[in-house]
């Protein structure tokens, strides 16, 4: 079955129809879902704005999903500054490989060499830290039109139908 509304609305209907949860987890179909303007980890106010993540399904690496969700300008900030912190690290690395190419034309070899070494040890730092740095936001599944999300503040998961206990009675 396949409700997906070519011109979705935010609406409460539509936002029944493709948002429920399934106990702990928070079930969305993955396209044109629009989701509440609350904080999905701490259930504050999200004043309008909404951040995309990108969640992986932990047992299939490459099922990947992106999902758009309201966040309190606390988590918001947490999150984009650790996002940045990542393009900082290689950022840095540039700048240090840039400055090695300066070096070496100025004829200063060893601190060239020194230079080249920490930039590309930035480079390596940032891309490792953007790949295993700790997630806000984490998909418990992937399926091809829905995604399970955890870590669902419980205020914001008791608004929504719990299929788990439909499907249960
Ligand atoms: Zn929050």
């Amino acid at each position: 079955m396949d409700i997906d509304s070519p011109h979705p609305e935010e609406s409460d209907e539509i936002l029944k129809e493709n948002v429920w949860r399934d106990g702990p987890y928070l079930v969305l179909r993955r396209k044109k879902t629009q989701l509440p303007d609350r904080c999905i980890l701490c259930n504050a106010p999200a004043e309008g704005k909404r951040l995309s993540f990108r969640v992986r399904d932990p047992h299939a690496i490459l099922e990947q999903a992106n999902v758009k969700v309201g966040l309190c300008p606390y988590h918001r900030s947490r999150e984009v500054w650790a996002q940045l912190r990542g393009w900082i690290l290689m950022l840095a690395g540039l700048g240090m490989l840039a400055l090695a190419d300066l070096l070496r034309t100025n004829g200063i070899p060893y601190l060239e060499t020194f230079a080249a070494c920490v930039g590309v040890l930035l480079i390596i730092a940032g891309g490792v830290y953007r790949r295993v740095r700790p997630k806000l936001l984490t998909a418990k599944r992937i399926e091809r039109q829905f995604v399970w999300l955890e870590n669902i503040h419980p205020d914001y998961l008791a608004e929504f139908r719990d299929v788990a206990i439909e499907f249960e009675s």
